[in-house]
């Protein structure tokens, strides 16, 4: 069961969460920080990198000062009170004292700061626990979850969490933090942001769980961006690949990379809502169930590269030039259309796009469009289908394509357009493709 900062977003939420735990079953609690605070240690960290020390030694008073808050809260003993304290003043003196490692350290330094969000959410949980006599037992995620060139160790995962929970086979509750982790070198690391849901997914995986939840602020998979469009729905059925693409492409309530872990063992995960436990929110297995398309997302912040070369014309070998140039530079590529001259791809990170640029024009003409979003629709399309697509383009009949991609997977229609018209083309498209048509698609 894991719970994102909005669940464990205020003392009375977090009372909440153990009233939720708190039954017979054996199951592992996988908890996010407290919400607002990883978003305040990246900014205390961004200051230290700027070498504004007294930028970071207020916000740090700041963040501590919610803490003092939470804890006055949260517990009713002074014995506990000053247990929680003494504890979140440690995760606060490390954080207080990060100044002094030196810049070289600074990638170190932060993944450090970003990691005591975690470890103060588990441990108030924990210690609230031992004051309302619940029994329940901390599983320090830095102890198995690791990663092994930026990739979940898969094997060290299993066997150290299996041994962890060997040594207790009497307590059915444990505690154990989201998103950290330590690389292949022993250091501090963490599975990227919204990384909670990836390590329930490992978690549930490694430990073959019969079910993997992830307790949220909202009912389930909703059939579109309920950020941006109004009137959205939850979908209450979704298979692996369905919810792995909408992961993938934008839908926020799920980490990019959460889906695969749980699909390669068959653990089903489930979508609930903390503020309304009763809701049926949405279950996500290997069935492919209910209407073709299930929903949209978007994903924001895609560069579009487009590559021109005479010697694409009637040539083989072309294409692995290309890609070879992602590929040295760690760089994963999103979306790809191709026409007889010239191919046009999507890359999501641009840390290296200077230099891939650079390779690019060593052999062809080289165009880059930045700021552009993908717009997925996901469903399960068969080779038999008809009209779908007159459904899109209809919807999308005032809006600009760069990108089109169909086809690739039975599971995915995409298209690139710019950010400015992200919310018109999501709106068009849930207005086409759900309002009142659910039946024809
Ligand atoms: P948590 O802190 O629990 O991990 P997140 O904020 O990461 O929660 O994810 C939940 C949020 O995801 C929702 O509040 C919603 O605004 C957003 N979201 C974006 N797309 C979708 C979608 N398709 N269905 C449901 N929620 C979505
Ligand atoms: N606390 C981390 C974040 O805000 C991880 C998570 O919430 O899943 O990104
Ligand atoms: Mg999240």
């Amino acid at each position: 069961m894991k719970f994102g900062g909005t669940s464990v977003g205020s003392a009375s939420r977090m009372k909440q969460v153990v009233e939720l735990v708190n039954d017979s079953s054996r199951k592992i609690v996988v908890l996010s920080a407290v919400s607002g605070t990883t978003n305040a240690l990246e900014q205390i960290a961004f200051a230290y990198k700027a070498q504004q020390s007294e930028l970071a030694q207020s916000l740090i008073s700041t963040l501590f000062g919610k803490y003092e808050t939470f804890i006055d809260e949260l517990y009713e003993t002074s014995e506990a009170k000053q247990k929680a304290m003494d504890y979140v003043k440690l995760r606060f003196d490390e954080l207080r004292t990060s100044a002094i490692l030196s810049p070289q350290h600074s990638f170190r330094m932060e993944k450090i700061i970003l990691a005591q969000g975690e470890l103060m959410s588990t441990h108030l949980v924990t210690f609230f626990m031992e004051e309302m006599g619940v029994e329940a037992n901390l599983l320090p995620a830095l102890d198995f979850m690791r990663i092994k060139d930026g990739e979940p160790d898969h094997d060290f995962i299993e066997e150290k969490l299996t041994a962890q929970l060997a040594s207790f086979p009497d307590c059915n509750l444990f505690i154990t933090q989201g998103y950290i982790c330590r690389n292949e070198s022993g250091k501090v690391d963490n599975l990227r942001r919204g990384g909670s849901d990836y390590s329930a997914s490992l978690i549930g995986a490694a430990i073959r769980a019969d079910e993997i939840q992830i307790w949220t602020d909202i009912d389930g998979m909703h059939n579109n961006d309920p950020r941006v469009v109004k009137d959205t729905f939850p979908v209450h059925e979704l298979s692996f690949d369905e919810a792995a693409e909408l992961a993938y492409f934008g839908a926020k309530i799920l980490h990019p990379s959460s889906i695969l872990p749980a699909q390669k063992r068959n653990v089903p995960v489930r979508l609930l809502n903390t503020m309304q436990p009763g809701a049926k929110g949405t279950i996500i297995n290997s069935e492919i169930t209910g209407t073709k398309i299930k929903a949209i997302a978007a994903k924001d912040g895609i560069t579009v590269i487009k590559i021109k070369s005479s010697r694409m014309l009637m040539a083989y070998g072309f294409l692995r030039e290309v890609f070879q140039v992602f590929e040295e530079f760690k760089t994963p590529i999103d979306m790809i259309t191709t026409s007889e001259v010239a191919v046009s791809v999507t890359i999501d990170h641009t840390y290296y796009l200077e230099t891939i640029l650079k390779k690019l024009r060593g052999f062809a003409t080289v165009e880059v469009e930045s700021n552009q979003t993908i717009i997925a629709i996901v469903g399960h399309f068969s080779d038999e289908d008809k009209g779908i697509a007159v459904h899109v383009f209809e919807a999308l009949k005032d809006i600009p394509i760069r990108m089109i991609s169909s086809g690739g997977s039975k599971f995915n229609v995409s298209m690139v357009v710019k950010e400015e018209y992200k919310e018109q083309a999501l709106n068009a498209l849930n207005e086409g493709l759900f309002v009142g048509k659910l039946a024809v698609v």
